[in-house]
């Protein structure tokens, strides 16, 4: 017993010491939640919660967070202090190969080990509003091969998908799929007049092209060269009627290119894409980002 009561002393220290450990601790959290304010991340929830917390408002507006949540719960605010590390800026380690011979060089796949995939959307036949919005709410520039067969009576609507970022690129005049038993002359003009077009309705010359149906020769090579053509850009995997088709293997690679149509299936073909690009790990790069064309 006299042991206990000369451990009394002792105790009331170790009482003072976690009294300081305490304050330091709320100064400690005090600072993260300023540094959070500072930081605003997370505007809106930094603004609602700093409301509610105030008791000045609902705390709901465009929190995404409930507003019992973020009045109450410390974690909600701590995160917006810690900022998500920015992704490394991608560095294209494919230069595109030159004309050569009068001819431009034809990709099917870019061959790069970094975690890309590119998409491409062909034709422009069906025309859905909803199109757009659902590229933006992924976040997704696309490559747009566009015949002008199918565009020309209605070229504004892919206004609103350059203006988001997109690019139109040259999927020749009529779209024909006989195109390569065309004469040279012939399929320099499917070219040609097709780069004017897409020139002149979306403010850029292409520098892409892709035969209608994919089959090129030398001929159609030349042809795109002396149109001003950088490449051929064909595919190794597309996005068909709900599911993803692969020409090797069974799943997306890196560097792969991707075709997909402006069709009546585009929310499906475009959720079977976002399905295996995320299996893959890979991110949706635009081909003309990618790519050194000048
Ligand atoms: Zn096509």
């Amino acid at each position: 017993m006299p042991r206990r009561f000369k451990s009394f002393p002792p105790l009331g220290r170790r009482i003072g010491i976690a009294l300081v450990a305490v304050v330091l601790c709320a100064l400690v959290l005090t600072g993260l939640w300023a540094s959070g304010r500072v930081g605003q991340r997370v505007p809106d929830a930094t603004a609602s919660t700093a409301t509610a917390a105030a008791g000045k408002g609902p705390g709901t507006g465009s929190s995404p967070f409930p507003s019992g949540a973020a009045a109450s719960n410390l974690a909600v605010v701590t995160p917006s202090a810690v900022p998500f590390p920015a992704d490394p800026p991608l560095v294209p380690d494919h230069a595109l190969p030159p004309v050569t011979d009068g001819m431009v060089p034809v990709l099917t796949k870019v061959p790069t080990e970094q975690k890309v995939v590119f998409l491409t959307i062909d034709d422009g036949a069906t025309k859905l509003p909803q199109d757009l919005k659902i590229l933006q709410d992924n976040g997704i520039k696309a490559t747009l091969f566009l015949a002008q067969t199918f565009v020309s009576g209605n070229p504004a609507f892919f206004t609103d998908f350059v203006a988001a970022g997109s690019v139109v690129e040259d999927h020749s005049v009529s779209h024909s799929l006989n195109m390569i038993q065309l004469p040279y002359a012939a399929q320099k003009a499917e070219i040609c007049q097709m780069a004017d077009y897409v020139q002149q309705h979306y403010g850029r010359r292409p520098v892409f092209f892709r035969p209608p149906g994919g089959p090129y020769t030398n001929a159609t090579r030349k042809a795109a060269a002396d149109c001003g053509m950088k490449a051929i850009i064909d595919w190794e995997a597309k996005a068909n009627a709900g599911k993803m088709d692969y020409q090797y293997g069974a799943s997306l690679r890196a560097g792969d290119i991707v075709l997909m149509h402006f069709r009546p299936e585009f929310a499906a073909d475009m959720q079977a894409f976002l399905s295996a690009q995320k299996a893959a790990g890979l991110k949706v790069v635009l081909l003309e980002d990618y790519l050194k064309t000048d």
